[in-house]
C-alpha cells in the first residue's frame, strides 16, 4: 500500500494559490483541485464584450510586508500596479456627492485572476473537478465515494459554508462545527456602454442605498479605457435573487442613473451571482488545524485536515490579502511539522 502522498489542497483562489506555491517551493509534494473551470475563486476575471472584467475582487491592498514582497514580484512582471487611493463616495442622494482618500488599491492589467493562474505555474493543478464529502481512512484522508486522493493533509481553501459541506460526516463533524462563519451574497452586474459618460474616477462606495454598495470604472482599473461599469449589488438585493441574477439588472441600472447620472442605455449587461461572497464574521485564527492521526489506522499519524481563506482573518479585514495570509500561514505550519 502506498504512503499517503502528500498535501492535496481542494479550491484555487487566492488562500489555496499562496499555500500551494510555498509548499511546492519547498520540495514538498501538492496538488490543487478546483471544481471551476479556471482558478481564480473569487478572483474572477472572465472575457465579458472581448475583454477581462473583474467581476469579483475589484482591487487589493497591502499591509503586511510577506505579501508585500511578493505584490512587489508581481509588480515587477508587469502583472500588478498601483491603481488608486481614492474613491468618491456618494450618498443615495445625488446633492452630498464627497470623496475620500484610503490605501493605495491594487489593480492588474489582465484580470486579478491573472495572479492566481501566477501562484499557481508549473503547480500540479486539476480544474473542473468538484470534491465530495471528506472520509479518514488507513491511507490518509480521503474523497468519499471510490475517488480517493488519499492524502497526508488536505487543506480546505474556501468560505466556511463550502467547506462545511466537504466536512460533513463521521470523524469530521466537530470540524464542520467550527466553520461558523456566514457570508453574505453579491451580485455583480457588468454593462458596457458606446463612449464613457460619467463624472466619477476610478470607483464609487455608495452608502446606505438600498440596491448598489460599488461601482468601479473597469477602464479605469484596466487601463484600457473601455466604458465598462462594474457594480457590486447590497447583500439583501442579492439574497432576494440568487435563483435569478439577471433580475438585478433592472434596479442596478435605475440605481445607477439615480446616483451616478449613467443614464444612457448600456450595450450589453451581465449578471453573476456570489452566493459565499463576504464573510459576515471572522475566526480569531489564521487557519484551522484538524489532526486526525488519532482516529486510527496505518497512516494517519501525522494526518490532519487544514482549513483556510479569507473569513480566517485575525487582523479583522476578511480580503484578498488575508486570505494570501492565510494560506501562506497553512503552508508555513505543514512545513514546520512535515
Ligand atoms: C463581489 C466581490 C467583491 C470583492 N471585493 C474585494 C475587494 O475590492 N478587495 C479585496 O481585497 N477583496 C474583495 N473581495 C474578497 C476577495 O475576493 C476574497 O477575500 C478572496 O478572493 C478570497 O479568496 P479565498 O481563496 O479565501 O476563497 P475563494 O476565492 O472563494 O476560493 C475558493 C475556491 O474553492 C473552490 N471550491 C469550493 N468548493 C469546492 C469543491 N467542493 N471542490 C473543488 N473546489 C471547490 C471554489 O470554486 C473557489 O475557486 C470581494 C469578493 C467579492 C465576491
Amino acid at each position: 500500500m502506498p504512503e499517503p502522498a502528500g498535501v492535496t489542497v481542494i479550491g484555487a483562489g487566492m488562500a489555496g494559490a499562496a499555500c500551494a506555491r510555498l509548499l511546492a517551493d519547498s520540495h514538498v509534494p501538492v496538488r490543487v483541485l478546483e471544481r471551476s473551470r479556471v482558478p481564480g475563486g473569487r478572483l474572477a476575471a472572465p472575457q465579458l464584450g472581448g475583454r477581462r472584467v473583474d467581476i469579483g475582487a475589484s482591487y487589493f491592498t497591502v499591509s503586511d510586508d510577506a505579501f508585500g514582497s511578493v505584490v512587489t514580484g508581481w509588480q515587477d512582471k508587469g502583472l500588478a500596479r498601483p491603481w488608486t487611493d481614492t474613491f468618491d463616495a456618494r450618498p443615495a442622494r445625488r446633492d452630498e456627492s464627497d470623496s475620500g482618500t484610503g490605501p493605495m488599491r491594487w489593480a492588474t492589467r489582465e484580470g486579478m485572476s491573472s495572479l492566481i493562474r501566477n501562484l499557481l505555474d508549473g503547480l500540479d493543478v486539476t480544474l473542473h473537478h468538484e470534491v465530495g464529502p471528506l472520509q479518514a481512512g488507513p491511507r490518509g484522508v480521503g474523497q468519499d465515494g471510490g475517488d480517493g486522493f488519499n492524502s497526508r493533509v488536505v487543506v480546505l481553501a474556501m468560505p466556511d459554508p463550502q467547506a462545511a459541506r466537504l466536512a460533513g460526516s463521521g470523524p469530521f463533524s466537530q470540524l464542520q462545527a467550527q466553520l461558523d462563519v456566514d457570508f453574505d451574497p453579491v451580485i455583480t452586474v457588468t454593462a458596457a456602454w458606446p463612449k464613457r459618460e460619467w463624472s466619477f474616477h476610478n470607483g464609487v462606495f455608495v452608502n446606505d442605498h438600498p440596491a448598489i454598495t460599488f461601482v468601479a470604472d473597469d477602464g479605469a482599473r484596466r487601463g484600457d479605457q473601455a466604458a465598462v461599469l462594474v457594480t457590486h449589488t447590497s447583500a439583501s438585493l442579492a439574497q432576494r435573487h440568487l435563483a435569478d441574477p439577471d433580475a438585478t439588472i433592472k434596479p442596478v441600472l435605475r440605481a445607477l442613473a439615480d446616483v451616478l447620472d449613467v443614464t444612457g442605455e448600456p450595450i450589453w449587461t451581465h449578471a453573476h451571482r456570489w452566493t459565499s461572497a463576504k464573510p459576515v464574521g471572522r475566526h480569531a485564527q489564521s487557519f484551522l488545524w484538524y489532526p486526525i492521526g488519532d482516529i486510527g489506522g496505518e497512516y494517519l499519524n501525522g494526518s490532519a485536515v487544514a482549513v483556510a481563506g479569507d473569513s480566517w482573518c485575525p487582523s479583522g479585514r476578511p480580503r484578498v490579502e488575508s486570505a494570501w495570509l492565510s494560506g501562506t500561514a497553512v503552508a508555513r505550519h505543514i512545513l514546520e511539522n512535515w
